[in-house]
Formats: structure tokens, C-alpha cells, sequence
């Protein structure tokens, strides 16, 4: 049926508080206007009359959010009807989902769920997680309700939409057409098929700055400079631009005044770049907007603080809780949904607050003593806002996210391994000796998150199956072997981190399948981090190659959170490309996977007997 409208993608948000169907071509009177609830389990369904679903079934699994799932599937054939079923559990409260007609797309929206506050979007991360871009996976990440002054929720609530519209693309529409000189957009409608956590329909110049604006949850890594020409770069991991506006270059001002360009393009797949050439790389700041759903790269100079938000907040409490030795974790919580922007050198991290005007200082200075954040100040600068800074070192992680609402940052300061050798608080009990002839084997991914899925085949079986292998053959050999799942359950990288601190091993192997867009690669890696672990990376790749026969792509450097993490050598290894079809054929024989198992499993003897 030709004038059937199809239903392209479900797209989330992190917090489960917003689903978004892609449908192309919906007529009106298709757009689902009630839905349907049932019980045991409580779920709720709608249906998209005479629509085709283009591509697969489509289900997420929402880890904690009281959202559990929600999967899109053909219902019906003649007459089409396609089904959205979205089950949650009993806090739920169904009387606040809204089905919003969005250009003809249905946004299903549960955000009014009086849980959504507590939820944060990661906004700002120096150690993105590897591979989680084949996954349809949503972990929200929910933190212990903290106690706070009812704030009136009109003047909130209104107070997010004018700091918004500084965000937004579509006012422009109502202004002569001169504030804005360029815009690269277009109608999210059109080819949305994301597996991703956001995705770029448009860039816009405004204000003189780069107005970056998308669907979904932006993340931006830190922020470096390039030479020759001089330029500004920021990535976005887990990011998708869509493809009729790539690379297509921008000038920031209407005149000749400035000769300062902007493009964005998909660096790498599920990674977008977005580069500014300009002979002052060193004046750009990145302005977030407090929807995480936007962002504004600009000259500082030529930042108007007064069109980012003309609403005021206060910092009005502060949190420190400690995660573990290494981390720990700061919560500002604003009045107001805040405007902020993050700056990170080797030496330090810079947040600008830019519409806080006022807070309690001998309470945050309370607040910060004697804690990971005891060093971190804040001053107030006029016409700016409120300025942070905490001094950290290079090799320090930090993570940012932000309350769905935008009245809350938390901050996630990791210390680097290196620096854990000073005594840091004297309260830390003393470090055991690791166990001797003690690994702990990390099979990748697992649960809601598959990992690399080509053809049916995940990623976090065949890292399960070859780490019981791992096991198997070291046991056997009087090792002693601990393994951070042994079941098909989701676990998150910290956990395994934590877990493994807690194991004390001499080594940490964890074991993933490679992916990639291209499907020629092939071939066997072993990463590392630290320099501790180089000795054991290059001898776990010398029994890969010896015993498989696929290419060798050497040891590499690079910092992935679980062996970024961990203080005993770690290693990751990829044993494989599952994009690759031969070799996708091969990884799942028991042939392939029992000679990976006895490679590393060798290479972790022969790595323990020569130390
Ligand atoms: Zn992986």
C-alpha cells in the first residue's frame, strides 16, 4: 500500500522519559490519539493506523528507570497497524503520559513522572565507554533523592522555557532573518534511523556562536585545539549527523568582520566533530543549554550573557559522596535551571555558571572540606555569573551530567591511578598485595547491553562464552580465576572496576569482539592504558596471532574506562571483527573461540611466571 505512512525508529532519552516514534509520511487521523492500558504486566499500547514498520522489531530495556521497556512491532498486515507497548512498573504513573504530535511524529512524553528530576544525562565525558553504539540500550542512572525546599513548579517550569528559547533554532523564524546568516538543518522527518544517543539535524549560526541542535542526548568530549590551520575541536561519541548536512562549512559572521568557519562531520562512525577554524582557538567555549539537547560554541568575547537567560538561580545546596577511593561525587543544585559551560585544562576544570547570581560560601566551603572537591572555589563575576574551579591533574577523569530538569549538575571526579600512590586521605587503609596467581577475566557487555550485534550474533555471548573458556583452562592449571558475570545480566563499568578492587588480582583481562561500519576489517588487538600493562598486552597478542590466523593489529593504547580503572596491569582484548563476515563465521565455532581462549589463557600464564 503505497500511502501507508512508516514508522521508522524509536529513539529515547536517557532518563525513559521520552520516546520518539520517526514516522514518515503520518497522516492525521493515523495519529494514535489514546492509548491502552492493561495489567500483569502493567503496560500501556497505542497503535499507528495504516503504517508499515521499515526494519526490524524494535524493543529498549530501560535498566532504572520506571519505564522497563518499550518495543515497537507490526501488529497487523492489512490493515497495517503498527504497536508501540510500553511496560513500567507500579510507581508509575500513566495519568502523565502525553502523546504529542510532533510534525507528524509521535513523542510520547512521561517527563511530568514526579521521578524524572532525579534522572541525569551525561553531558560531559573524558572516558566515553567503548561500543556502546550498536546497542538499543538505555541505562539511566538514578542517584538517592535528595531532600530540597519545594520550589514553585510554574515559575520552574517557565523559567526552563525562556533559558530554552536562547537555544532555540525556531525563534529565529520570527525575527527579520538577519540575526541568524547561516543555517545547515534538516526535517528530523525525513531518514531517522538511530541507534545512537543523539543525533544532529542542524547547525546554526547565532549570535555570532555555532548553535549546535539535535534529538536525544547530547555528550561532549573535552574540548582540544589543532595547529596548521589553527582550529577548535570538540567530539561527540555516540553522536549521528545526518548525512545531507555534513561538512557543510559555515562563516560565523554575516560580514567580513571575523573569517572564523564552523563544520560538523561524522568522524568516526557514531562519533561526530565539530570543527571551528579561527585564528583564536583559545577564546571558544562551549555553552550548554539546560536541556542537554543543545549547545553553543562561541568566541567569548562576543558572548551576550544576557541573551543566554535573562532567569537568575542560586546555588542552593551542595552534595559530596564518595564512590570509592579514586571517586567521588559532587551535586549542585540550583534554583533555577542553569546555563553553564565546562572548560577543562591539564591543570584544572572551569565551569561557568553564567545565570547563578548568588551562593552561600561558608556552607560550600563546609561542604567541599575534607572531601575530593576540598580544593575546588568559587567566585562571582559580574556580568558573567558564578565561575568553579577544581584543580585536577591530566590524567584525572571527569564526568558531567545534568538533571532532566537543568537544576542540578553532578560532577564525577575520578583521580588518576598514578596519583592514587600518594596517600590521598589518611583514613585509607593500607593496599594488600595483590593475590598471587589471582585474574580476574571481564567478559564485555551483557544484558540490555549486547555490544557489537551483526546478523543475530551479540557481542556479549561470545565474550562470555571465551571468558568461561579463560576460566576453564587457568583453573585447570591451579589459578586462581574470578569472573565479573558469569551470567547474561547487564553490569556497569564501574562495577566491574569495583569488583575487581575488591578481588585484588595480579591482572585484569577483559575480552570484547571487535566492529566496525566498513566490513573489510579484520583481525586481532589488545589494548592497554597504563604502562604497567604494556608487558602483559604484547604477550596476550603474540599467543593471539600465533594461535588464530587473522590479521594482527598490534597492542594499542587507549582509554577504556575498565582499564583506565584499574590499578594492576589490565588489558582488553578484541578478539575479532564480528562486521567482518568471514570472520563472524569463524567466531562463533568452537574452534575460534576455544584457540582464543587458550592464547590468552597462555599469555596470562606466561605474562605470571615471568614476573
Ligand atoms: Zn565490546
Amino acid at each position: 500500500m503505497a500511502d501507508s505512512s512508516k514508522v521508522l525508529s524509536l529513539v529515547y532519552d536517557d532518563s525513559g522519559s521520552i520516546i520518539y516514534l520517526n514516522v514518515d509520511g503520518a497522516v492525521q487521523e493515523n495519529f494514535p490519539q489514546k492509548f491502552v492500558k492493561l495489567e500483569n504486566p502493567n503496560r500501556i499500547y497505542f497503535d499507528i493506523n495504516d503504517s508499515i514498520l521499515i526494519g526490524p522489531k524494535q524493543q529498549i530495556v530501560f535498566d532504572k528507570s520506571n519505564i522497563k521497556e518499550v518495543r515497537l512491532a507490526q501488529f497487523s498486515t492489512n490493515p497495517n497497524v503498527v504497536r508501540a507497548v510500553i511496560t513500567y512498573d507500579e510507581n508509575f504513573d500513566t495519568s502523565k503520559i502525553k502523546l504529542v504530535n510532533l510534525n507528524g511524529n509521535v513523542l510520547v512524553q512521561a517527563g511530568a513522572n514526579k521521578l524524572s528530576n532525579e534522572y541525569f544525562n551525561k553531558i560531559y565525558d573524558e572516558a566515553p565507554e567503548p561500543h556502546t553504539y550498536n546497542g538499543i540500550v538505555a541505562n539511566s542512572q538514578v542517584i538517592k533523592k535528595v531532600a530540597l525546599p519545594e520550589v514553585k513548579q510554574e515559575g520552574s517550569a517557565a523559567a526552563l522555557e525562556e533559558i530554552n528559547k536562547a537555544f532555540s533554532a525556531s525563534t529565529l523564524n520570527n525575527s527579520d532573518g538577519k540575526t541568524y546568516d547561516s543555517i545547515v538543518s534538516v526535517d528530523i522527518s525525513s531518514d531517522l534511523k538511530l541507534r545512537t544517543k543523539y543525533f544532529i539535524n542542524g547547525y546554526y549560526i547565532k549570535n555570532g556562536g555555532l548553535l549546535v541542535s539535535g534529538l536525544g542526548q547530547m555528550t561532549t568530549a573535552k574540548m582540544f585545539t589543532l595547529d596548521y590551520p589553527n582550529r577548535v575541536v570538540i567530539d561527540l561519541p555516540n553522536t549521528y549527523v545526518d548525512k545531507k548536512i555534513r561538512n557543510k562549512e559555515l562563516l560565523m559572521c554575516p560580514d567580513a568582520s571575523c573569517k572564523d568557519r564552523a563544520k560538523i562531520g561524522q568522524f568516526e562512525f557514531n562519533k561526530a566533530r565539530i570543527v571551528v577554524t579561527t585564528e583564536t582557538p583559545e577564546k571558544y567555549i562551549p555553552v550548554y543549554s539546560s536541556d542537554a539537547q543543545s549547545m553553543l560554541l562561541i568566541n567569548a568575547d562576543k558572548l551576550n550573557h544576557t541573551t543566554l537567560s535573562a532567569v537568575s538561580s542560586n546555588i542552593q545546596q551542595a552534595y559530596v559522596k564518595k564512590i570509592n577511593s579514586k571517586t567521588a561525587e559532587l551535586i549542585l543544585q540550583f534554583t533555577a535551571p542553569v546555563v553553564h559551560s565546562i572548560l577543562r585544562d591539564d591543570k584544572s576544570l572551569n565551569m561557568y555558571l553564567f545565570n547563578v547570581k548568588s551562593y552561600n560560601e561558608p556552607e560550600l566551603i563546609k561542604t567541599f572540606n575534607n572531601t575530593a572537591y576540598k580544593n575546588m572555589t568559587l567566585s562571582l563575576l559580574p556580568q558573567i555569573g558564578v565561575k568553579s574551579t577544581l584543580k585536577v591533574s591530566k590524567d584525572d577523569v571527569i564526568q558531567i551530567s545534568q538533571s532532566i530538569d537543568g537544576k542540578a549538575i553532578k560532577i564525577l571526579y575520578t583521580k588518576s591511578a598514578t596519583q592514587q600512590t600518594q596517600p590521598v586521605e589518611k583514613t585509607d587503609a593500607p593496599k594488600k598485595p595483590p593475590i598471587k596467581n589471582k585474574v580476574v577475566i571481564d567478559p564485555g557487555h551483557g544484558g540490555s547491553d549486547y555490544g557489537a550485534i551483526r546478523e543475530g550474533i551479540n557481542e556479549k555471548d561470545i565474550t562470555l562464552d571465551m571468558s568461561q573458556r579463560v576460566a576453564s583452562i587457568l583453573k585447570s592449571k591451579g589459578y586462581k580465576v574470578a569472573l565479573t558475570r558469569t551470567d547474561d545480566i547487564y553490569l556497569g563499568l564501574q562495577e566491574r572496576c569495583d569488583y575487581t578492587e575488591a578481588e585484588n588480582p595480579e591482572i585484569f583481562v577483559s575480552i570484547h569482539v571487535n566492529s566496525a561500519v566498513a566490513t573489510e576489517p579484520s583481525g586481532l588487538e589488545t589494548h592497554y592504558y597504563h604502562e604497567n600493562s604494556i608487558k602483559l598486552a604484547e604477550i596476550i597478542q603474540k599467543h593471539l596471532v600465533k594461535e588464530i590466523d587473522s590479521k594482527d593489529r598490534g597492542i594499542l593504547k587507549s582509554k577504556f574506562y575498565v582499564i583506565n580503572h584499574t590499578d594492576v596491569p589490565a588489558v582488553l582484548v578484541e578478539t575479532g571483527f564480528l562486521s567482518n563476515a568471514d570472520e563472524r563465521a569463524e567466531l562463533v565455532t568452537d574452534k575460534r573461540k576455544q584457540a582464543t581462549a587458550k592464547a590468552i589463557a597462555e599469555g596470562i600464564m606466561e605474562y605470571l611466571k615471568k614476573k
